[in-house]
């Protein structure tokens, strides 16, 4: 909607453009659900159906029961999920603000601080082999950082709470499950990402001085393709694939994930990464795969927990709802306190 009303563009040429969207997430890489990461995904599933399932003989349609359950694909969760899919391709306010401001922007804007400040003879790294690869782990690192803190933030913070609550309210989990969230998410994570990616974006301009475009490096970061491609499609499903006992202290696997959707309280506010296990081995949030947790999962906010969002209206309204009511109780708090000690 915000093309149609920022920039002018007509209603019927928006609204095409925003069906051929939601097709075009199939086949676009940028996309969770790339038809590729899919297809990648399914790999994996074939290893969790041996393991789990039948380790003697393959069974396609034994597979496909496994992959693709019914009851799974069409619960009443998964129903809120796929509406609020196509809705959401249609309501974008994160594109309102890229209008404005562009994670790309403030690294120009940094970078031209930073050589005006330091770089008066600085001639920037020589472009080489290792320089690169170097700089690349390093903004792979950075930028699944940032990731973990909007994350984590969501999840500890009393007034972004609701807003995230609503991808945790599903109560099964496909694939699609990954895109369930509220319009004004993407705000919140655009307005903690942008200056922070940003200022890194920066960093590599200065320390390159311009020889090479930050996006050559940050554009095909190889440490995010092997993530999408090691069954990140598997990560909002109900089949568990981890890493094994070492790699599950570095990465995050679908189980990890996985755990993280876990209704049980002991896994409250657990696994906040996105590609790197570290940083929740360093904040003490990472809780390891393990059969026992595979064996008792269950997904939602709370065990037994009523659904706040049942419906698409809901899941609109509800975390709207919760913020103004949360806000309302930080207003009462202040006042309730006096500003000075009387004597
Ligand atoms: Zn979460
Ligand atoms: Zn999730």
């Amino acid at each position: 909607m915000t093309e149609f009303l920022v920039y002018g563009v007509g209603f019927f040429d928006w609204f095409v453009g925003r069906l051929y969207a939601i097709v075009n997430f199939f086949f676009y890489s940028g996309s969770r659900v790339y038809w590729l990461f899919l297809i990648t995904s399914l790999f994996f599933a074939a290893l969790s159906y041996r393991r789990y399932i039948n380790n003697s003989t393959f069974k396609l349609r034994e597979f496909m029961q496994f992959v693709v359950p019914k009851h799974i694909y069409f619960h009443p969760s998964a129903i809120v999920d796929y509406k609020l899919f196509i809705v959401n391709r249609f309501v974008r306010p994160v594109t309102a603000l890229t209008a404005f401001v562009s994670t790309a922007a403030i690294g120009v804007y940094t970078g031209e601080l930073l050589s005006s400040s330091f770089g008066t003879n600085w001639q920037g790294f020589e472009i080489n082999v290792w320089t690169v690869l170097c700089f690349t782990l390093l903004y792979a690192l950075a930028s699944d950082f940032v990731t973990f803190l909007n994350h984590a933030l969501h999840h500890k913070l009393s007034l972004l709470w609701p807003i995230h609550s609503l991808h945790h309210s599903a109560e099964v989990m496909m694939p699609l499950t990954v895109y369930r969230k509220h319009p004004i998410y993407g705000v919140i994570k655009f307005l903690i990402r942008a200056p922070l990616l940003g200022a890194v974006q920066g960093l590599t301009i200065f320390l390159f001085m311009g020889k090479v475009d930050p996006l050559t490096i940050i554009g095909v970061n190889m440490f995010h393709a092997v993530f999408l491609l090691a069954g990140s499609c598997l990560r909002h499903s109900h089949i568990w694939f981890s890493f094994g006992p070492i790699l599950n202290y570095v990465l995050i696997s679908p189980a990890h994930h996985q755990i993280h959707h876990s209704a049980r309280i002991e896994h409250r506010d657990c696994n906040f990464g996105e590609v790197f296990a570290i940083w929740d081995y360093v904040f003490g949030t990472l809780i390891l795969p393990s059969e026992d947790i595979r064996k008792n999962l269950v997904f939602g906010i709370a065990l037994n927990a009523p659904q706040r969002h049942p419906t698409l209206t809901r899941a609109y309204l509800e975390p709207l709802q919760s913020v103004f009511h949360v806000a309302r109780q930080y207003v009462r708090q202040i006042r309730k306190k006096p500003v000075f000690n009387k004597p």
